[in-house]
């Protein structure tokens, strides 16, 4: 079986994971300082603040932009719960502009849902491409709002030369399958000094200094232990993304001719994508329905994952819930019957690929 992911952790790890339990400091302290700093020269920010995961840095970003019941937050439809999650978490009204052919939200569709209530614009870098940050800048800027990047796919990926998380205030995850893994993790990153210093009381109960509470807060933090699981990753961040571009190459060039099959849009110059997943699209043109290509490809021992079934609001808790308007996406929903999502991570052998392109040229034969 030729799996979707695979996880690695080597002896660089295993050293630093035995330094912290030694050092009995096994919660937040200086392995998860030296995480933050790293994490934040990588991304060409001044801070970046760990938090214990990318679904809680979400809330907790929202939190510290002092959103409130009744405020809007403009977010894309075709992507992981937690985004939407978070936002429900911190009282706010959740929107959904349509997604384009790079499956990123809109900033067209973005626009015509702005309106008096609207506070945060918070676009989702998807499968590790940046949205289409310029034009949704422009935006914010126009109406005074803010920006949140949900940026938990998209370690290091970037747009015009500028990192993701290094727009609004960025939230990355360390997610067990994420390109850089704590188990669990998260960090939120921003070049403000009075965000991140908030962010950072907020993390900690509210408290600056011991019993010194200045804010209603919450306990949010990182460990030490996760933090040395991720620091020797985040050294190799660049091969990593690189190993997994290289395979996206090899897949795409594969499999770029068989019909009714879309492989993954080229970033347009300017757009580096760091292939969290390489998800083709399966249309009604091909000669197998998607469904029944993730039968055989299982069969042919080749791991796939349908990233995601439905669109995010589409169940009943989510339709049923007063904190969600859902709008008109047509593309989201066409898009989610459609998407195939295959191995792409960077342990894959060259024979690994060329099983992978095969089985999906067979997979795809009627
Ligand atoms: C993984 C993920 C999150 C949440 O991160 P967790 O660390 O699992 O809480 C949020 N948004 C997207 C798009 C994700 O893929």
């Amino acid at each position: 079986m030729i799996p979707i992911t695979t996880v690695r952790i080597g002896p660089e790890e295993e050293a630093l994971v035995l330094e912290v339990l030694r050092s009995g400091q096994l919660a937040q302290g200086a392995y998860v300082e030296r995480l933050e700093r790293d994490f934040a020269a990588i991304h060409g920010v001044r801070h970046a603040v760990a938090v214990n995961n990318g679904t809680t840095a979400l809330v907790a970003a929202l939190q510290v932009l002092g959103v409130q019941p009744g405020d809007e937050v403009i977010t894309s439809p075709f992507t992981f719960v937690a985004t939407l999650n978070a936002i429900l978490e911190a009282g706010a009204t959740a929107r959904f502009a349509d997604i384009g052919p790079d499956f990123n939200i809109d900033p067209t569709q973005m626009a015509a849902l702005v309106n008096e209530r609207t506070k945060v614009l918070m676009p989702v870098h998807l499968y590790g491409c940046m949205a289409d940050m310029h034009p949704i800048m422009d935006l914010a800027t126009t109406h005074g709002l803010h920006v949140v990047e949900d940026a938990a796919q998209a370690v290091a990926a970037s747009y015009h030369g500028r990192a993701a998380g290094s727009f609004g205030l960025g939230c990355f995850s360390l997610y067990a399958t994420k390109n850089i893994n704590t188990g669990e993790g998260g960090v939120i990153t921003t070049d403000d000094d009075d965000l991140a210093d908030r962010l950072r009381v907020l993390r900690n109960q509210g408290m600056r200094q011991r019993y010194q509470y200045e804010i209603a807060g919450h306990n949010y933090r990182l460990t030490n232990l996760a933090a040395a699981v991720g620091i020797p990753q985040l050294a190799r961040v660049d091969d990593i993304n690189r190993a997994r571009e290289r395979n996206a190459g090899r897949l795409r060039e594969g499999l770029s001719d068989i019909p009714g099959l879309v492989v993954p849009m080229e970033p347009e110059s300017g757009r580096t994508h760091v292939y969290h997943q390489f998800t083709v699209r399966i249309t009604d043109e091909a000669a197998v329905a998607r469904d029944a290509v993730v039968e055989r490809l299982t069969a042919l021992g080749i791991g796939c994952g349908i990233y995601y079934p439905k669109v995010v609001f589409d169940y009943d808790c989510y339709r049923q819930h007063p904190g969600v308007i859902a709008d008109e996406v047509p593309a989201a929903f066409s898009t989610a019957s459609q998407v195939l999502s295959l191995p792409v991570h960077p342990y894959l052998t060259d024979d690994e690929l060329s099983a992978i392109v095969a089985g999906v040229r067979k997979a795809l034969t009627k």
